[in-house]
This record gives structure tokens, sequence and C-alpha cells, in this order.
């Protein structure tokens, strides 16, 4: 018998009653015991669910009411002291105010700062570790959930994450220390968490260990061998999971870890699982992820049985059959998706669907192909027709790939060049004062969209309103004195989402949400096949907003790779021929918007640095085709037209020569909160082009103050020359309110005014 496992399954629920049940107790709608409820029923469902797609057990610990990264560092006592907790049980009020920043006096405290988890868009909170710390086992969430499992009869194998991995992706905070000291002190706790389970009767217990698909140092992949001896002394057999990457030269340290099982990714992680199979010594399990926990397309069965052969031979009861990672990162289920054109739902499954297509697998493997012929057929008919459909591939869109030459990814002049004659008809004053294009997005706003949206509203009444709005934030700028204007995105609920349904190409479910942080859930968009854009997308909105003003007036785009980066992404053909396909399309539009006499043009790449590989040994290939696809997007221009862009983010040090090689006349970036750190990368770099290092930290509802702004761009004009240099916030605007919009701008252009009348530079 081969086994079957997920390594974790949504927690939102089919229609986000997680999220709309930690909203209302947060609001006070509703008690602690009936959120927990929803809990029990959102974790019973899931069980039930696993257990009737024919999975050998169910996997729990995976819940959260949060993120599961919090709730470890919950059961491990690291709660930090301004959160006042002082011992005992860390009860859930407590980890959701580490989360959203509150003392327990209600008075806020500053949050526990959030990143992405590796490569995804889900986020964690990270640990944050001291040098002195001690830890002690402090939370029973899992224990409960555990019972609660077996209560209902289910095999049961628990989920944690790993301590090195715990500790990894922990940062440290009051100086900095190594933070594998810790490791001691937090073994003794995994080790009761271990005992704890066995008592309860679990037999597994997966060891989340993402990190082995990091570049990680010596002595933290030397700890492994150790750690997990210790570990496996404890009583529940220990499956060690791996995912998200290749393993590399952790591949032999998986293979000789002292523990019963493991786990790897056979989609993402390049490794040779026969090898793997070969070198996994009896009674060792091999569990193999052959099902895409990415990705929301349908297997193809028959190749991932052809892998799985050769591992039934040498391995028998020992291959595990699982999708490569956690399915938290796709949608529940395609069964509510009833108003999706049926062909292309034909072609996906979301996390439900890929239950079923562990469950084919491990029954083709056990008691033939013959008794799940029904199944493979079906898959197979949606792979030949995703290979043929007309609707993915798109002849014109081949032609026009085969054409983008050398020529394309140049502007025509060198910056110095552009420079200078954008100067001549911009005239903009030294420190020339933007923002990054959203406004605040007001109620009335969001449901004149929705009205829209949903037929209530006709279009020439909402159009009227979005003009409205787009006089309003014009009227506004002039007021307040800005010198380069935007039309303020009222139309966009969301900057993927806004292309994504104007271009052919694109999908879009109904229920498809993924959890992104906490409450907080996303609906990617799915990008099946070719690219066309049959229109322009924004080009009417900006030339409406510079008929207002005399001003020169910014288009806003999405770039390609943040498209890309934010979507379900096609796998039938490398990312990086999709990249370019958007950049194609987003180069009409720019040239479009340029030809409406748009004559500054931002494209914004929220996403580019989060798309860089986990490995740093495959950087290089990413940046070399995303920063083609950007060129192309923005190359094919006058000089005397003015590309911004715009990335959301300050660690730059590692990519800042990428950066410069998109060749963006200005670039706009987050530094606020980090005081211009990020001008550590112009120590040994020189930015060639024009750069706006943001000053006005929007992700905060204070309003900054003159003097704050002018020494950061004070200490910014150190590093890069002053004119080359930008004042603007560090991004949109549209989750503020005008309230604070207001003075904030009014501030920021008083600061500007400031560092014009104190240096001006004598080149202007
Ligand atoms: N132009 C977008 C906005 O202002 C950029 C958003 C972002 O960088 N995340 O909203
Ligand atoms: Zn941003």
């Amino acid at each position: 018998m081969t086994t079957a496992h997920t390594l974790g399954y949504p927690r939102i629920g089919p229609r986000r009653e997680m999220k709309k049940a930690v909203e209302a107790y947060w609001k006070g709608e509703i008690d602690a015991l009936a959120l927990e409820t929803v809990g029990q029923d959102l974790r019973a469902a899931a069980w039930a669910r696993q257990k009737a797609a024919g999975l050998d057990m169910v996997t729990v610990g995976d819940f959260s009411w949060y993120d599961h990264m919090l709730d470890m560092s919950a059961m491990l006592g690291a709660v930090p002291p301004r959160f006042g907790w002082s011992g005992g049980s860390v009860d859930l009020d407590t980890v959701f105010r580490m989360a959203r920043g509150r003392a327990p006096t209600g008075a806020p405290a500053a949050a526990c700062e959030m990143t992405k988890w590796f490569d995804t868009n889900y986020h964690y909170i990270v640990p944050e570790l001291h040098v002195d710390q001690t830890f002690a086992l402090s939370s029973d969430k899992l224990f409960r959930e555990v019972e609660e499992a077996r209560d209902l009869g289910h095999a049961v194998k628990a989920v944690i994450p790993g301590p090195l991995t715990w500790l990894w992706l922990g940062k440290c905070k009051g100086g900095d220390f190594d933070r594998l000291d810790l490791l001691t002190g937090i073994l003794p706790v995994y080790g009761a968490i271990l005992t704890r389970l066995a008592d309860l009767g679990v037999g597994w217990v997966q060891m989340d260990e993402p990190a082995l698909a990091l570049d990680l140092p010596g002595d933290w992949r030397a700890a492994y061998d150790a750690t997990y001896g210790m570990l496996s002394q404890t009583g529940p057999a220990l499956l060690v999971a791996t995912y998200f990457g290749v393993l590399d030269n952790a591949i032999d340290l998986l293979v000789d870890l002292p523990v019963a099982g493991v786990h790897v990714d056979g989609i993402r992680g390049g490794d040779d699982t026969e090898y793997l199979a070969q070198r996994v010594a009896a009674p060792k399990v091999l569990s193999v992820g052959v099902v895409d926990g990415r990705n929301v397309w349908r297997a193809d069965l028959d190749a991932a049985l052809a892998r799985l052969h050769p591992l039934k031979a040498i391995l028998g009861e020992r291959l595990w059959v699982a999708p490569s990672c956690s399915l938290l990162h796709v949608p529940v289920t395609l069964s509510a998706e009833e108003d999706m054109d049926p062909e292309i739902r034909s072609w996906l499954a979301f996390a439900e669907e890929k239950l079923e297509e562990i469950h084919t697998l491990k029954r083709a493997l056990d008691l033939g192909e013959a008794k799940v012929a029904e199944a493979l057929s079906a898959a197979r008919d949606a792979i030949a027709s995703r290979r043929s459909s007309p609707r993915i591939h798109r002849p014109e869109v081949a032609t026009r790939m085969g054409g983008v030459g050398e020529a394309m990814t140049r502007r025509i002049s060198p910056h110095g060049e552009r420079a200078s004659k954008q100067r001549d008809w911009l005239k903009l004053p030294a420190y020339p004062t933007t923002t990054i294009g959203s406004f605040p997005q007001t109620v009335e706003i969001r449901a004149a969209r929705r009205d829209f949206k949903a037929g209530r509203l006709a279009e020439a009444d909402y159009i009227q309103r979005m003009k409205d709005e787009i006089a309003l934030a014009v009227r506004k700028q002039e007021e307040v004195g800005l010198d380069v204007l935007v039309h303020g995105e009222p139309e966009r609920n969301d900057m993927v989402e806004y292309f994504g349904e104007q271009l052919d190409g694109f999908v879009f479910s109904k229920f498809g949400w993924v959890q992104s942080y906490g409450s907080r859930c996303v609906k990617p968009p799915i990008l099946f096949g070719d690219i066309i854009r049959s229109k322009p997308m924004t080009v009417a909105w900006s030339v409406h907003a510079q008929s207002l003003t005399a001003k020169p007036m910014k288009g806003m785009l999405t770039g390609p790779i943040t498209v890309l980066n934010w979507s379900f992404v096609r796998d039938d053909q490398p990312r990086s021929r999709t990249c370019m396909q958007l950049a194609l399309a987003l180069r009409d539009e720019v040239q479009d918007l340029e030809k409406a006499g748009i004559r500054i043009i931002q494209i914004d790449e929220a996403a580019f640095r989060e798309g860089l590989p986990l490995r740093k040994r495959d950087w290089a290939e990413y940046l070399d085709w995303t920063v083609r696809a950007f060129r192309v997007t923005a190359s094919g221009v006058a000089d005397t037209t003015q590309i911004h862009t715009h990335m959301c983010y300050s660690e730059f040090n590692d990519i800042i020569e990428a950066v410069a090689d998109m060749d963006a006349d200005v670039v706009t970036i987050e530094t606020s909160r980090s005081d211009m750190e990020l001008l550590d990368a112009f120590v040994d770099f020189q930015y060639p082009n024009e750069i706006g290092p943001g000053v006005y930290d929007i992700h905060s509802p204070n309003v900054p103050t003159v003097e704050h702004m002018v020494n950061l761009m004070t200490l910014a004009a150190k590093r890069i020359p002053a004119e080359r240099l930008w004042v603007n916030p560090d991004c949109g605007l549209k989750t503020r309110g005008w309230a604070e919009v207001d003075p904030s701008l009014a501030n920021m252009v008083a600061a500007a005014k400031e560092l014009r009348s104190r240096n001006a530079p004598a080149s202007l």
C-alpha cells in the first residue's frame, strides 16, 4: 500500500469563513466561544474532506487563526515583553496582539514584523529572538486540535514548523548574535511537544523544514543531524518535510537524517527523486510531492505515474505520495466556480481537487491503472485540450514574440541624454515632488465600483463618478503644489486584477481566495493563455486627468514582472516567455499613452524582488529575463518621455545593478522606515539615473513632519547627487484617508521647498 497524505490544507474555508469570524471577533461582534466553534467546524470539514478523498491520515496543526509560525512562537513562549505576557499559557488575544500591534491595554504597540514565507505570497509573523531568551511550552492549541481530530475518528499526522526553520526565519532583536545558539533552549520544548503528541497517540509528526531549500550556512546544515537525532528519541515517527526548491547540497543530509521519513518537493525541486529513493535506506519513508501545491493546474497524472512507478519499485510501502507543499497556497475548491468558462475550468484543480489527484495516484500504484482508468483519462483529456486549445495558443502572439529583437530592449539614447531632453520640457524645480499613484480609496469609491460591476450603476454614471474622483485628486494635488501629478487610480480595485481583467489570456475565479496574511485573502488572477491587449486599458483615464491640469500627468501601469508574480501562471511554457508576452502588451499601452500626450509613465514593479529564486545561484537568470521584459515594456518611447518605476521595499543592496539595468529614468522606492538604510547600496555602486527614496511612510497613519522629511532627504543627498533626487511617499496612498494624506503631502511639499532654498544644486 502507498500512503497518501497532504502537507497541509487551506484554513480559510470555502467561503472565507475564517476571515469573517476573526474580523467579527476583533470587532467584538462574536465572543471567543463562537469563534472557536467556527474553527472547529472548519477543521472538521477539512479533515472530513481529506478522509473522503481517501487520504490515509489527516493533517492536524495546519489550522491557524493568523499564522502557523506565530502559533509556533506562542507554543515556545517566544512572546516579546511589550505584549504583557508573563508566563503560563499564551492565549489567543495575546497572539492577535502580537500580529496586530496592541499592548494589553489596547494602546498601540509595535506589531511583530511580517514578511513573505519563502517565495510565496503568504506572509508569516517573524519570531523575535533575544540573546538570553528562554523557552517553555506555552500553548496547548495543537494538542486540543489533535484530540478533536481523534474524537472524530481520524488517523492523525500532526504538523509543526521544525526548530531550525523556525529559528532561521527569526530575527535577532536588541543586538546581533548567533541565533543558532538558541537551539539548545528550544529543543527541550520541541521534545516536550513530541512527548505530548506521543501520549495522545499520534504516530507521525511532520516537521516542516523548508529552510533546507535555501542557501543555509554550513553550521546550520550541520545542526540538522544532531537536532533530529535527539527529537527522534521522543516517540512519534518524524517526517521531515522540505519544499519550495531544490535541495542541492542538502540532499545527502536529508538522506542520512536520523528520522522515520522525509518529504521532497517533486515539482519545484529539480532533485533526482530516483537517486533519493535508492539512497533512503529502509525503513525510512520517502514522501514525494508530485501534485503542484503552488499552482492551480490539473496534474498530468500520466507523467506523475511515470515518475512514481520506478520509485514504487524501489521503495514499496515506503513510498508516500503528496502535494509538493501545503495546499495553503491554492484556493479551496473548484466546485463553487459555476460561472467559470467550462473549458478553462476543466484545466484546473484547487485544493479539494488536488486531494483527489493524490488519491488517484495512490490507487493507480496499488491497484493498477485500470482501476482508475476513468480518472486518468479525464486528466489526459484536460491536458490534451490545454495543449491544443486555440484559446491558449494565439498565432499572432507567437509571431510577435518571434519579432522581439535587441532594438526593442533599448531606449533611443542613454539616460544622460534623455534626462537633459526631459528637463527641457518638464522644467521641474530641484527636488521635484510626486506621489506613487493611488489616492485614498474611500468607501464611496469602492461602493461605486462594486455597484457598477454588479450592474446596479450604469456605465455612464460610473465613468462620471470616477471622473469626479479624478478631478478631486487633481485639484488637491494642484492646491498642495505637487510637481508631477497622478490621476489617483480610483477605477482600480487591485493593481494586477485591473490589467488582468482587460487582457486576453486571464480568467478570474469567483471564490478562488488564498490567505495572504492573517484575515487578509487575495484572489490571484489565473493567467492561462497567450496575452493579447485588444484595446488601451488606461489611456482614457489618464487623458481625462491631463485635460484638467497644465502640470504633467503621470500615466500609471503595472509592470510585467509584477503581473506575473501576483498571478497563478500557466506552467506549459517558461515564465520568462509569459513575462515577455505581458511586456509586449504593456509596451503597446506605454506607446498609446505617449501618443495620447502622456509623457511621464510609471511602470510599477512592486513584486520584482519577491520573485527572486530561493537560491542565489539562480538569481542571475531571473534578473536577466525580468530586466529584459521590463526594458521591452519601457523602451518603445521617445527620449523626451520619462519612464518611472516604483518598487515597494528597501533591500536593494543585492539587486541594485539589476535595477539600474532596467534603465527607468526615475525609480521611486520605499525607505522611510529604515532611515535611509537603503542608501548603503549606493556606497559601492553609483546608481546612474534619478531616484525618489520615499520619505513619507504611508504604512503608518502618522503625519510626517517637514523636519523629518528634510532630514531623510539630506541623508539621501550625501550619497546621491541632489539633482537626481525626487521627493515622494514610499508607496501608493489607497489605504490612507484624506485627513492624513492632505497634511502629509503639504508637509512633503514644504520639505522639498525647504531643501530647494537650502541647497539648490548649482546645475539647476
Ligand atoms: N501605483 C500603485 C499605487 O499607488 C503602486 C502600488 C504598490 O506599489 N504596491 O497604489
Ligand atoms: Zn509600493
